[in-house]
């Protein structure tokens, strides 16, 4: 059905961009939603106003309105049946000079201006990274200015087109080059690509419609994560000078060092210096791990170099294609400093018997390839 929009606005079609203005306005002051909770026919009546004015407040689309109707706009452009609605309301304000008119922290049109990304970095140790954790930190980050609404104007009210973009928020312009003519569009400097012109600068801001603040921002670490890996938190940035869309925080991993376990990969390795009596005659010993202290049963006859591992002590893969690590132990045998008489004549009692005479067997693989077996298994 073919909508007259100028009828809708209640203006003749020679009304000018400012009565235009002014009529949409006035309707959409009156039969907002929000001050007509629940009134059917208030919301029709503000939907049709609202359309009519996308339209005929952008030189285009009018023109293209005046020689076709709303038929002008099956093709090509985006439908303007009544499912266009469906979305949210307060969209359609992006699109408006009201973008901040109904309080609320609307922003701004333009959905390219994106403000800076902020860094940090963070330092973990192994058991946060093996079981994943919940972080707190204070980040000094501009937000949007509550009392303007963001856009940077008194009361988020008095703004006008800027001049110079004509409140687009991009300037064309055409460069030539060997290949011809070429369109260039870039953000206006004038309004920082926000297509408005403020009167009044908020006196809270500054005009800004922004402010620095303490920002204490929670997020959540999963588990696996390494060194240098960046956590991306969206719109944990700045929010750009009037309006616009907030940056990210961007998290980088640091990993703090731990005296006795060293991350391998998703493995953790531990070396445990035990007696050679112990390694011959076999015991029990308490290992840590991240996941708190272990007792490691050591076979008898246990040689210097072995490893032995803990299995599912390790770090869970971060994207859980791998299995879970373990924890590697890898066995030394201390050799004592200082021997008292008594002690120095029992191994001298010792030293020529048959067990004593090292003959390493076939199946006993060099120290570096029992490593890599390791790995590899
Ligand atoms: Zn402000
Ligand atoms: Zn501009």
């Amino acid at each position: 059905m073919e909508k007259d929009y100028y009828s809708v606005l209640g203006i003749e079609r020679s009304a000018t961009a400012e009565q235009i203005k002014k009529a949409y306005r006035k309707i959409a002051m009156q039969y907002h939603p929000d001050k007509n909770p629940g009134n059917k026919a208030a919301e029709e009546k503000f939907k049709a106003a609202t359309e009519a004015y996308d339209v005929l407040s952008n030189p285009d689309k009018k023109q293209q309105y005046d020689r076709f109707g709303t038929q002008g706009f099956q093709e090509g452009g985006r439908p303007y049946g009544d499912d266009f609605f469906e979305g949210d309301l307060n969209d359609l304000f992006q699109d408006s000079p009201f973008s901040s008119f109904f309080g609320g922290g609307r922003r701004t049109k333009r959905s390219s201006n994106y403000g800076e990304d902020l860094r940090i970095r963070i330092k973990l140790n192994l058991k946060e990274i093996a079981l994943g954790t919940e972080k707190k930190v204070k980040v000094k980050r501009y937000t949007s200015c509550d009392t303007c609404g963001g856009n940077g104007a008194e009361n988020g009210l008095a703004v006008e087109k800027c001049g110079s973009c004509k409140g687009h928020g991009v300037v064309r312009k055409t460069t030539q080059t060997l290949l011809g003519n070429m369109l260039t569009e870039s953000i206006c400097s004038n309004c920082a690509g926000t297509g408005n012109r403020i009167k009044t600068p908020c006196t809270d801001c500054q005009g800004e419609g922004r402010k620095l603040i303490d920002d204490l921002i929670t997020f959540q670490v999963p588990k696996g994560v390494r060194k240098n890996m960046e956590l991306t938190l969206r719109g944990k940035g700045n929010v750009p000078a009037r309006g616009g869309m907030p940056g990210s925080l961007i998290v980088q991993i640091e990993e703090e060092e731990d005296d006795r376990l060293k991350r391998e990969g998703n493995n953790i390795c531990y070396t445990l210096h035990i007696s050679f009596i112990d390694a011959t005659l076999g015991c029990e010993m308490e290992v840590p791990t991240i996941y708190g202290k272990v007792r490691l049963k050591i076979p008898p006859g246990t040689s210097c170099g072995e490893v032995l591992k803990l299995r599912g002590k390790g770090i869970a893969d971060l994207n859980g294609y791998h299995k879970k690590g373990d924890q590697l132990v890898y066995v030394q045998i201390w050799t004592p400093q200082e021997l008292t008489k008594e002690e120095k004549d029992i191994l001298l009692s010792l030293r020529d018997s048959p067990n004593f005479i090292p003959k390493p067997n076939k199946k006993e693989e060099s120290f570096f390839e029992r490593i890599k077996s390791f790995f590899q298994g």
